[in-house]
């Protein structure tokens, strides 16, 4: 049997009450949802089914949790975990298509302090990368703007400093005073757009005596700001 897969994202807060520690604070992650398909060939198109049908018929139920507060959502408000909301999608699908086989759900964050070296490459330094999960919202923005809303992301950072060997624990500190939780509450992260967080982490490490060359922080698959010490 020949199974195809579709990957969508989302953007969203929630906490874990019942699992207590930081996990019970307000937090978030950029959530991925991975829709199976399977099925016999179509005999004219040579597909199971098109990619845009599969992404079409679950978007509009991941654009309910898109850029939202899981635990205000009808049936997540008590369990906002990942089977819990694997769980509600399934009930938001009143009629199974044809096609549809099952849906993973998962985080696409590392969720706890992995830092990776990243060695040298042609135009590009020496690199220390980490991941941390948190919440936010962008005040600032007009009640229309979906970051206006409480969200969250699986944030990327990556840092070049002077001293590589001892960077990873500061950037350690920082991950402590970010992951898991919400940046709205930290001075200076009151209004946390990636630009924002960027210079933060930059001062932070020259708070933690570290000399930043360059900083990246990445707030979605598809979009980053960088931060380069002036030359
Ligand atoms: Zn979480």
């Amino acid at each position: 049997m020949l199974q195809i897969s579709k990957c969508v994202y989302f953007d969203s807060a929630h906490q874990n009450r019942h699992k207590g520690g930081k996990y019970s604070q307000l937090h978030g992650h950029t959530f991925f949802a991975e829709i199976i398909a399977e099925g016999l060939l179509h005999t004219n198109y040579g597909w199971i089914v098109d990619f845009s049908e599969i992404k079409s018929s679950i978007i509009p139920i991941i654009d309910v949790l898109d850029h939202s507060y899981l635990n205000e959502i009808p049936g997540l408000e008590e369990d906002a975990t990942i089977p819990a909301i694997k769980g509600w999608i399934l009930g938001q699908i009143k009629e199974k298509p044809w096609w549809f086989k099952d849906i993973h759900i998962g985080i696409v964050g590392d969720l706890k302090f992995k830092p990776k070296r990243i060695p040298m490459k042609k135009h590009c330094s020496e690199l220390w990368a980490f991941s941390f999960e948190s919440a936010q919202s962008l005040p600032q923005l007009p009640d229309s703007h979906p970051c206006h809303s409480l969200h969250g992301h699986s944030y990327f950072v990556k840092a070049c400093a002077k001293d590589m060997e001892t960077l990873p624990k500061a950037l350690k500190k920082i991950y402590d005073m970010l992951d898991h939780h919400w940046l709205n509450e930290i001075l200076g992260l009151e209004k946390a757009t990636s630009e924002v967080l960027t210079f933060w982490i930059v001062e932070k490490l020259r708070e933690f005596n570290h000399s930043p060359k360059i900083v990246v922080v990445q707030e979605t698959p598809s979009s980053y700001c960088i931060w380069r010490e002036h030359e």
